[in-house]
């Protein structure tokens, strides 16, 4: 008999799909295990092409009732779904540690409130939609944002929950059907909410979870012809695989990617605050695709600053996700780990300096140490690709220009973070970096207003506030003549 169920952290999660409001069981399985300790959490279901085909079915046929609710009629399921989010936050929170290796404290007091607000935020703005109206000589103009159809929303692990929910919040509100396909090295959030939508009157075949292996499952599902969207967070190289898929069908998509972010460090900067953050830069082991992972430094300070950010880093805590005083937790997979660890190797022949860290830590298994790497070229491996771990490097510029040609050398342009004393110099060198989302003396903060995305190979489109919709919609302009229907209107 088939294991349907895991009891996760005390919590009894599903590890089979959700399909046309069912739980739905897959012969075929694979094997998901925590970061933290190589513990079995169970064989998840394995979609193959049968299971995405009926789930992408179950979203077609539930689409003309959820669409033709409209906003207002969406709004208390929606509100509904967000609160349940909440209230289940303790199990998500803990599911997600175990599952991920992220931080307890931070999925409780961060990450989960956020994944409630991408639900209530976005159904909220919008009733607003539909008001725009654009009042030309001959014609009014009213500009609609229509549901478009079924969105394929595919995520990557480093934070599933509330990357999720930051495409199911807009794509439900604007009226779409949606299937998610969460990522196989930890699925199991994904499933919760399921259980949690499902609960707070999200209508069967709404929302679909199906879960499996990407080239698979999720080959799959990117290729079914009758996806309205495919919405896209990982990895650039997957970006290109999926891109192809919806090439063919000229399936709008959007794709959140990988970085490679500057953190520039000018002389005249806070430079206490400043180190602060760059040793935040290891949190979640390195794993937050904003992360500034090139810190730049102006010559002038920069014994000084090392000094600072050393200290900062040796206050670090690795080890267990779990507890509260851990701040560098696991990676997530013996591949990722070998992966990291062959960029820190290659670093290292090729003549980088390891100011600290440089391998495993103390706590074995999956557990990395900050590290750091001076003496690197800008052109260097480790200072042009993605590592996705606590490794940095350090670098130093002599002159604005310099930084800002450092900081623009790489393929990528998801962000960047600068600390600096003048508000003048400040905004000069923001708007010569190339990124989405460049922040002064600041880190992470985010408004779900604000538009969210990656320039160059960090990638395509831009989410957040009325963006979201942008992408999610169908927008139409209904252009009326003025006075066609007469004084009574018709
Ligand atoms: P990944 O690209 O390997 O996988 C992401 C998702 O795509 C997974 O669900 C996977 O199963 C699926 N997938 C893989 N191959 C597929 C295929 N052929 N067809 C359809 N789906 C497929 O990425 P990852 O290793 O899970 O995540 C790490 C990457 O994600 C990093 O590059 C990181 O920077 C990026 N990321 C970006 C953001 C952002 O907002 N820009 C946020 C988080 C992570």
């Amino acid at each position: 008999m088939t294991q349907s169920c895991a009891e996760i952290a005390g919590v009894t999660v599903s590890l089979d799909h959700w399909i046309d409001g069912r739980r739905v069981s897959s012969p075929e399985r694979f094997s998901n295990a925590s970061p933290i300790d190589g513990s079995d959490l169970g064989a998840v279901s394995a979609a193959g092409q049968a299971e995405a085909d009926m789930a992408v079915k179950a979203a077609s046929k539930a689409f003309p009732a959820w669409a033709a609710l409209g906003p207002q009629g969406r709004l208390p399921i929606l509100r509904r779904f967000a609160e349940g989010i909440l209230a289940r936050g303790k199990d998500i929170a803990a599911v997600e540690s175990l599952d991920n290796g992220s931080l307890l404290m931070g999925n409780l007091h961060r990450m989960v409130p956020r994944a409630a607000q991408n639900i209530s935020f976005f159904a909220e703005w919008a009733l607003g939609l539909n008001d725009h109206v654009i009042d030309h000589e001959e014609v009014i103009n009213n500009v609609r944002y229509d549901p478009s159809g079924v969105a394929a929303l595919i995520t990557p692990w480093n934070a599933p929950m509330m990357l999720t929910t930051w495409k199911v919040g807009p794509a439900l509100a604007a009226g779409n059907t949606i299937v998610i396909k969460p990522p196989e090295w930890a699925p199991l959030t994904c499933s919760l909410l399921a259980d949690i939508a499902h609960e707070a009157g999200v209508p069967p075949g709404v929302l679909n979870v199906v879960q499996g292996i990407g080239e698979v499952a999720g080959d799959a599902l990117v290729n079914n012809p009758d996806l309205a969207r495919i919405s896209f967070t990982g990895s650039t190289d997957t970006a290109k695989i999926i891109g192809q898929a919806a090439a063919r069908s000229i399936t709008p998509m959007s794709a959140e990617l990988g970085g490679k972010s500057p953190f520039i460090v000018c002389a005249d900067a806070d430079l206490d605050a400043a180190a602060q953050t760059v040793a935040g830069q290891y949190i979640n082991a390195g794993q937050v695709c904003l992360a500034g992972t090139r810190i730049l430094v102006e010559k002038s300070i920069e014994a000084e600053f090392l000094d600072k950010v050393r200290a900062a880093v040796s206050h670090m805590t690795v080890g267990d996700p779990r507890e509260a005083a851990t701040r560098v937790g696991p990676l997530i997979h013996p591949e990722h780990f070998a992966r990291v660890a062959g960029f820190v190797e290659r670093a290292k022949a090729a003549g980088g300096e390891v100011l600290w860290g440089g391998g495993q830590a103390d706590a074995g298994g999956l557990y990395f140490q900050p590290t750091m790497f001076a003496h690197v070229s800008p052109s260097d491996e480790i200072a042009q690709k993605e590592v996705f771990g606590p490794v940095l490097t350090w670098q130093t510029f002599a002159s604005d220009d310099e930084a800002i040609a450092i900081a623009n050398g790489t393929e990528y342009g998801l962000a960047g973070t600068l600390f600096c004393g003048n508000e003048a110099r400040a905004m000069r060198i923001a708007e010569r970096v190339v990124a989405g989302t460049l922040w002064v003396n600041c880190f992470f903060v985010r408004d779900l207003a604000a538009p969210f995305g990656g320039s160059r190979i960090s990638g395509i489109g831009r989410e957040g506030g009325t963006h979201s919709f942008d992408f999610y919609c169908d927008i139409k302009n209904i252009a009326v003549r003025k006075g066609s229907f007469g004084a009574a209107g018709g």
